[in-house]
């Protein structure tokens, strides 16, 4: 049969969770909490199911959850979104990301992504048969070369995608990133695809800058966000888009024929949670610095290298005095051989450099960030 995505195989994530499983080994890999949400919220969550709020919600999400989203929305970042002309509720932020590229990319139209890039953009650019390029960040931090991105653009050049805080290297975009991104888009047909998922786990002080604190750049963009990050449920997919009205209209005729609605008892509930307990999202930076600087200090005295990460709940640590073998293969021996999985870097990029990095997922108990610990300590 002729493959429409002859290149694809299964994602990463699941190839080493499935390993993980299959080893026994200690799962730091795929990016998902082992503790879990929060009682109230799957009290609610219950409630709602047994109130048979079991049949479909109106398809751009329910309005009481809409209001809460444009509610957080304005609370942080100032701006007043129109919930029902620029707040969509999708089917996790997967979802919402390939609803973004399909409402905007067509046959030869290009789409600029910055490597190492999450998984999922390449392929949804190219169902849309669009043509994605590859910019790599810069290292060792991964910044954005805005000089290389200037070279790229061109007249085909319609989509961005950003994703800040970043994964897999936890790097965050500054207010002078998204202006020159501002300045390099203005007067052009160029959409931005805001990725931000992470945007409650910025540490040290930091400020997450979305889009949509940007008055020119929020004009022209779709911001992604996940409540299966902010509320430590990833096995709910339920996600949303912000966007202007005009792109939101043509996102929509997307998401209507790709999923139409998201479970709606699961949407009841986090439109009353958010309005109870505000405090949860507020205090979720700490939460996470606290579990960084656990997993950081476990492994300070090991001989893998790192610089404490930004944001994400995701570590970078460098493996060279461990081991030569390329990332992946490492990757594989460490689960296999040691008991601890882990996500390399090649997978993300189109032209991998030679890199001894891997990527550690802190969202863990504690206990499970000992036991790992343990072990890598050993190697
Ligand atoms: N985003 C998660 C990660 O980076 C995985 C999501 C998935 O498995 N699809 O690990």
């Amino acid at each position: 049969m002729r493959s429409k995505l002859p290149d694809i195989g299964t994602t990463i994530f699941t190839v080493m969770s499935r390993m993980a499983q299959e080893y026994g080994a200690i799962n730091l890999s795929q990016g998902f909490p082992d503790f879990d949400c929060p009682p109230r919220l799957r009290e609610l969550v219950s409630f709602y199911l047994n109130d048979r709020k079991n049949q479909y919600p109106p398809m751009t999400g329910i309005p009481q959850l809409r209001e809460q989203i444009a509610a957080k929305v304005l609370d942080l970042y100032g701006f007043a979104a129109d919930m029902d002309q620029e707040v969509t509720v999708t089917s996790g932020g997967t979802e919402a990301l390939f609803d973004a590229i399909q409402a905007t990319v067509s046959r030869g139209d290009e789409v600029i992504v910055f490597d190492p890039a999450y998984d999922s953009y390449g392929p949804g650019i190219a169902l849309a048969g669009g043509v994605t390029v590859h910019i790599p960040l810069s290292l060792p931090d991964f910044r954005i070369d805005w000089n290389l991105v200037k070279e790229r653009i061109n007249e085909r050049t319609r989509m961005i995608i950003i994703n800040t805080p970043h994964n897999p290297s936890g790097a965050i975009m500054s207010r002078q990133d998204m202006d020159t991104l501002a300045e390099l888009t203005r007067n052009r047909e160029i959409y931005v695809l805001s990725d931000e998922v992470y945007e409650h786990m910025v540490f040290d002080g930091g400020v997450h800058e979305s889009v949509l604190r940007h008055e020119e750049l929020r004009q022209r963009s779709f911001a992604v966000f996940s409540f299966g990050k902010t509320y430590h449920a990833t096995g709910w997919k339920l996600a949303y888009c912000v966007a202007p009205a005009a792109l939101t209209a043509e996102f929509r005729k997307v998401h209507q024929f790709v999923t139409f609605t998201s479970p709606s008892f699961i949407q009841y509930a986090i439109a009353d949670f958010m309005r109870e307990c505000p405090e949860h999202a507020k205090e979720l930076p700490a939460f996470y610095q606290a579990k960084r600087d656990t997993f950081c200090r476990l492994i300070k005295d090991s001989r893998f290298t790192f610089t404490p990460s930004r944001g994400t709940y995701f570590q970078l640590v460098d493996y060279s005095a461990i081991s030569s073998l390329p990332d992946a293969e490492f990757a594989n021996h460490l689960t296999q051989k040691k008991g601890v999985a882990a996500i390399p870097l090649s997978p993300f990029y189109e032209k991998a450099p030679k890199s001894t990095l891997l990527r550690f997922c802190f969202c863990k108990d504690d206990s499970t960030l000992e036991a790992a610990a343990q072990i890598l300590c050993k190697l």
